[in-house]
């Protein structure tokens, strides 16, 4: 299937790149796919196939790939104010009116921003702004941070620390000080017998005990997404965040939420502290806040961190921090567009109004026998397979099922993300019902012709 002439874009795509979170022996026989253009939900490669790209990219496309007003806000930005930075004092009023609207839309009555390339730059600034707090305080001990397994948090050296997924160890991470607790995922780690609210409980008594092992004044923060997103689409348990919170605050311990995926719209609401009703002391974000047009990270800071921060920095004049690319004025320009777009153009409605079609749908697909659970909200579901539903037996990883689905579902023009023994599911919000309809006859049948074959 994949073209092996010297001149072809496989071979060149080989040739030049290392490839990065790629399954290479996947790559080897098929080929890597390589995009021109995209329309709507839809990717086109350089044959001319055309894709339903029921990942939104990675994420982050939400408003699909050929959004009229974004590409117009980038050009006019490019025009007016090509670029600059935010340190020294200045910066371009787009910068000033973003942070302005972030602050207005987050769920904190006051708060302060800071912008970095990425989300695992986002996460980074936010760590080492915990760290800068605790020697400003008088509190230098304070500098471990407790994130769950599963976790996804980003591939920086520290943002890979709070990643709870065992590939860092080939880099020998994480780092010293970065502590993992158990992943809020019921049908997976539950006990015998244990009722989910009994599992929640668990869960923060973990998180309690280990506080009080390694003393609470050597904790800088507690990190976490409301739905964990790469780790396979993992709603928390019921009642998790209230009880996490609970033992948070107890312990004067802050919860910062990851929203990089959930944030702007993705579990239906603005944010996904607000679907699971909880409050943060600050906020994640990256992909959607640009809905992928510009890469953006930004760290919104609730009241008190946000007071402490300046207090802190204050007291010696300067906070040592910044990207050169950090508040860039065309990404600010283009993050405002595309808050106004998902928020006020019908985007983020679409997810509200079809997110039960959505299920619904799926919940048809996970039906079939070799699927152990359907999980999600919004428009974030993953499909997990199972060799045997009633003991949850995954497959054997050396029939890798999950990638066998996803590369079934390319062949027949369909975009979905293996993720351990599941398949992602997280399509762009301007889906339309016939759209999804497409999405599903596609992956029902990818998931039927792979059953046969290793059931
Ligand atoms: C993608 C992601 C990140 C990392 O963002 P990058 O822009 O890839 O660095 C961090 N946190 C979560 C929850 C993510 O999904």
């Amino acid at each position: 299937m994949r073209d092996d002439a010297p001149n072809s874009w496989e071979s060149r795509a080989d040739n030049a790149s290392l490839y990065g979170f790629t399954d290479l022996p996947s790559v080897k026989e098929r080929g890597a796919v390589v995009l021109t253009h995209g329309e709507g939900p839809y990717v086109v490669d350089v044959h001319g196939r055309r894709y339903l790209d029921a990942n939104s990219g990675l994420w982050n496309m939400v408003a699909g790939f050929d959004h009229p007003g974004l590409a117009e806000a980038a050009k006019a930005q490019y025009d007016r104010f090509p670029g600059y930075h935010a340190f020294f004092g200045r910066m371009s009023d787009q910068t000033v009116l973003l942070s302005e609207k972030l602050v207005e839309v987050s769920p904190f009555e006051r708060g302060r921003v800071f912008y970095t390339n990425s989300g695992s730059e986002a996460n980074d600034t936010m760590v080492k702004m915990l760290w800068f707090l605790g020697l400003a305080e008088g509190q230098p001990q304070r500098r471990k941070i407790l994130t769950r397994w599963n976790a996804y948090h980003g591939v920086t050296a520290v943002s890979a620390s709070m990643t709870g997924k065992p590939y860092n160890s080939v880099f020998g991470l994480p780092l010293p000080g970065f502590l993992h607790l158990g992943c809020p995922h019921y049908w997976r780690f539950g006990q015998e017998g244990e009722s989910e609210e009994q599992f929640t409980q668990r869960l923060a008594n973990e998180l309690e005990a280990t506080i009080i092992k390694e003393g609470a004044d050597t904790i800088a923060g507690f990190f976490a997404e409301p739905v964990m997103g790469a780790g396979g689409v993992i709603p928390p348990s019921k009642g998790y965040f209230q009880a996490v919170s609970r033992v948070l605050k107890k312990y004067g311990i802050p919860l910062i939420a990851d929203e990089v995926i959930c944030g702007f719209g993705r579990t239906g609401n603005t944010w996904g502290s607000q679907t699971y009703d909880f409050t943060p002391d600050a906020i994640i974000s990256s992909k959607n806040i640009t809905a992928g047009y510009f890469p953006m990270g930004a760290v919104i800071l609730g009241p008190d961190l946000s007071d402490r921060l300046q207090a802190a920095a204050e007291a010696i004049e300067e906070f040592p921090h910044g990207f050169t690319a950090s508040g860039h004025p065309v990404g600010c320009a283009i993050a405002l567009k595309a808050i106004d777009v998902v928020m006020n153009e019908g985007l983020a409605e679409n997810v509200r109004r079809l997110a039960p079609r959505m299920e619904a749908g799926l919940a048809e697909i996970a039906r079939h026998p070799n699927i152990g659970e359907l999980r999600g909200i919004g428009y974030m579901w993953a499909l997990e397979a199972v060799k045997d539903r009633a003991t949850k037996t995954p497959f054997p990883g050396t029939l890798s099922v999950s990638e066998r689905i996803a590369n079934t579902c390319t062949d027949h023009g369909l975009i979905c993300r293996p993720l351990g023994q599941s398949i992602v599911l997280c399509p762009p919000f301007i889906l339309t019902e016939g759209q999804m309809d497409e999405m599903f006859e596609k992956l029902d049948a990818a998931l039927k012709k792979v059953f046969a074959e290793v059931a």
